[in-house]
């Protein structure tokens, strides 16, 4: 059984792909304890992969777009099966991971990662997007890792003005790889 905390139809709201519909399977439990950390990521009920499955159905239609996301989705052994089943049901799956836990995934599940404290060179060179929190900061410690990714976003943490400027300042000054990251969903006031 999968242990999850919630399932919601939205729009993904930062990176690549934002502004695409997108049902959000967020999955319980995080191996990190970030002091940033603003998501509810606590159990919240329990559901086999086929459950899972016909309520991303339910509630999305036939939205091509499923993004797992948590806490930390890939901390849970049976997000491959998951993964197989949504793709068997004909989703396109994205994934937000921290990149902490090592992971052999599909070639074409989309793959974003957001270091924090640490991260697996490994699911750093999968990663199909990188994306770094600003957070007083820019987290350059963890650029070397990145070196395959030929595009890197600059998330403000919050939205908040202080890291906006940081973040907007930096990728002005490396105007070829970086690109900013807003938390779009948070400003027009959806989920
Ligand atoms: S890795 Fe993400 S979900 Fe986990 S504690 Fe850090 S910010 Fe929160």
């Amino acid at each position: 059984m999968l242990q999850l905390a919630e399932i919601f139809y939205s729009i993904q709201g930062e990176g690549l792909w934002s502004g695409t519909p997108a049902v959000f399977v967020r999955l319980a439990g995080c191996n990190l304890a970030c002091d940033f950390c603003d998501t509810d990521y606590a159990l919240k009920f329990m559901a086999s992969v086929p459950e899972v499955v016909h309520r991303v159905r339910d509630i999305g239609g036939d939205c091509p777009m499923v993004i797992l996301t948590g806490g930390e989705p890939l901390a849970q052994a049976e997000t491959l099966d998951l993964i197989d089943a949504l793709q068997h049901d004909g989703r396109r799956v994205h994934i937000e991971s921290n990149g902490t836990v090592f992971t052999e995934l599909p070639p074409d599940v989309w793959l974003c990662v957001s270091p924090k404290e640490r991260v697996d060179p490994r699911m750093a060179k999968r990663a199909n997007e990188a994306k770094l929190i600003v957070d007083g900061r820019v987290p350059e410690e963890h650029l070397p890792l990145f070196q395959d990714q030929s595009t890197i976003l600059l998330q403000p943490e919050g939205n908040k003005r202080p890291n906006v400027e940081l973040a907007l300042a930096y990728a002005k000054t490396h105007p070829k790889r970086f690109r900013i990251s807003l938390q779009t969903h948070k400003l027009i006031g959806v989920q």
